[in-house]
């Protein structure tokens, strides 16, 4: 038995226990066949009020910014909207980090040759030193 998330075609999204195999359910609101969907362990994806939707949209938009859509989104900070408006907008979420983005080449540091140097004499002399015991 494991907890799946379901949804059914009047976006209500609940949660059952349920055999691993079982794919469909009754929607406990409507009474409509509920369909099961991706979801992640220990979160909820289904909810419209996120922090990062309200996080990505202060970053996303201009304080000045006026255009309907962009006023609309930021009055109500939904996951919804926010696909709306990059959709809208020809916007990505990809970026360089992320799966899909072209590598990025970081260049070793340049290494400190005088500190390699010290390094060396010093485990030298070291392993050269006479030491007289007595
Ligand atoms: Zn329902």
């Amino acid at each position: 038995m494991i907890y799946a998330d379901f949804e059914c075609p009047s976006h209500h999204i609940t949660e059952h226990l349920i055999h691993w195999k079982q794919k469909k359910t009754v929607c406990p609101t409507c009474g409509k066949k509920a369909k099961r969907i991706i979801s992640v362990a220990g979160q909820y994806a289904g909810n419209q009020d996120c922090e990062h939707v309200r996080s990505a949209v202060d970053v996303l938009l201009d304080k000045d910014n006026k255009a309907p859509d962009a006023v609309n989104l930021r009055k109500h900070p939904t996951r919804e909207n926010l696909n709306r408006y990059l959709k809208d907008h020809s916007l990505s979420r990809m970026d360089y980090t992320e799966h899909g983005g072209p590598p990025v080449y970081h260049p070793p540091p340049e290494p400190d040759m005088r500190a390699v140097h010290e390094e060396v004499a010093r485990k030298h002399f070291e392993r050269q030193r006479v030491e007289v015991r007595g």
